[in-house]
């Protein structure tokens, strides 16, 4: 009974109705999957390290990767960075507008840019046609931690003001024709970050990229962006997203497929789940989970794996997966959709596990 109800479980709202836009072959909006992004550590200028990087971050589940273009030197790897990618580059610029016009003509399938910083309104629109041309589009976003003076002294640090910031940076490309567009609203406050793209939302229908900016060290930052981007996607909200994380970069792109999994909005492969033991455990369970994890890791189909540190409570409390193993002393309960298949040794549960959740993957439709 528990199994039926959990599976028939409610999902997130409905997506909010967004236009969509292109990013090299990756759609955003429009009800295109949520996307995930991340952010290069590396000194761009060095291509051949920020590269490794970029096949990390793809192989880890990202769908683009943003980088940072900080210089001419940066703009010269970036052709290199490009087109050695499996995925589409976001070139990441400030202030400079002939770093965003080398970023396109490098191959950047999108530029994050803010017209107003540009300087010259002719400035804005060099980019924006250059853009044009190339089909590659842009996103302007807002920081609340570096909003214009003069929003500061009209509405504040706050949701409205934010928005109001984002606003004017898109009227100025709108101005120009430009529509090819993803806004961002960020700040480190999960609060802030929250209003400020549900005001957004409702305004407008650019895709909207979320993001917990300046989010923290991994087991803070992972939690404010799940509470914030989990609240946000879980009510329709959000096209594509970036977990900020204070650390390596494929621990946003693990954590934001999380996330996402965690509404059903993307199948990052196996969900392990595993009990967080208690008087009853007899093994050493994270030994066992972390084998379980490392011994799944190339698996990308959708499989739900139980680990138990029991074999009393285990075999009920993993009714709800696919595959499950309850570990007693010396010996572990394979299970198979809530049923008991057999008992097994210690040495050889995990390899039997895998080898279940390889018979459970093959038998499937
Ligand atoms: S499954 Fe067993 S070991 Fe794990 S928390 Fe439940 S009772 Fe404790």
């Amino acid at each position: 009974m528990t199994h039926d109800l959990i599976r028939d479980a409610p999902g997130p709202q409905p997506r909010r109705p967004s236009r969509q836009i292109l990013v090299g072959r990756v759609p955003i909006g429009g009800g295109a999957p949520v996307t995930v992004q991340s952010m290069t550590n590396t000194d761009t200028r060095d291509a051949r390290e920020t590269l490794r990087q970029v096949g990390q971050l793809a192989e880890a589940g990202a769908d683009l990767v943003r980088v940072a273009v900080p210089d001419a030197q940066a703009v010269r790897a970036l052709g290199e960075i490009c087109s050695g990618s499996d995925v589409p580059i976001v070139a990441d610029i400030h202030f400079d507008h002939r770093l965003a016009l080398g970023a396109i003509a490098a191959g950047a399938a999108k530029v994050r840019i803010n017209p107003g910083n540009l300087g010259r309104a002719r400035y804005v629109e060099e980019v924006a046609s250059a853009a044009t041309r190339a089909g590659v589009p842009l996103r302007v976003g807002v920081n609340a931690g570096s909003l214009p003076a003069e929003i500061i002294e009209s509405a504040g640090v706050t949701p409205e003001g934010m928005v109001q910031a984002a606003l004017d940076q898109v009227r100025i490309l709108e101005r120009v024709g430009f529509e090819d567009l993803v806004i961002s609203l960020k700040a480190s406050n999960v609060a802030v970050t929250v209003r400020a793209n549900e005001l957004m939302a409702g305004r407008v229908d650019y895709p909207l990229h979320l993001g917990v900016t300046e989010a923290g060290s991994f087991a803070r930052g992972s939690v404010k962006s799940a509470v914030g981007l989990g609240y946000l996607l879980g009510r329709g909200i959000g096209d594509t997203l970036r977990v900020s994380l204070t650390g390596d970069p494929v621990d946003e792109v693990r954590v934001a497929l999380g996330i996402l999994s965690a509404w059903g909005l993307r199948q990052s492969g196996p969900e392990i789940i595993s009990c967080p033991t208690c008087g009853r455990c007899r093994v050493d369970l994270l030994r066992i989970v972390d084998e379980v994890e490392r011994s799944v890791e190339g698996v990308r189909a959708p499989i739900k794996i139980a680990v138990m540190g029991c074999e009393v409570n285990g075999p009920g409390e993993a009714r709800d997966a696919d595959v499950g193993l309850a570990c007693g002393r010396g010996v572990g309960l394979l299970m198979r959709e809530g049923k008991v298949l057999k008992k097994v040794s210690e040495e050889d549960m995990v390899e039997e596990l895998v080898a279940l959740v390889e018979a459970y993957l093959a038998s499937q439709p």
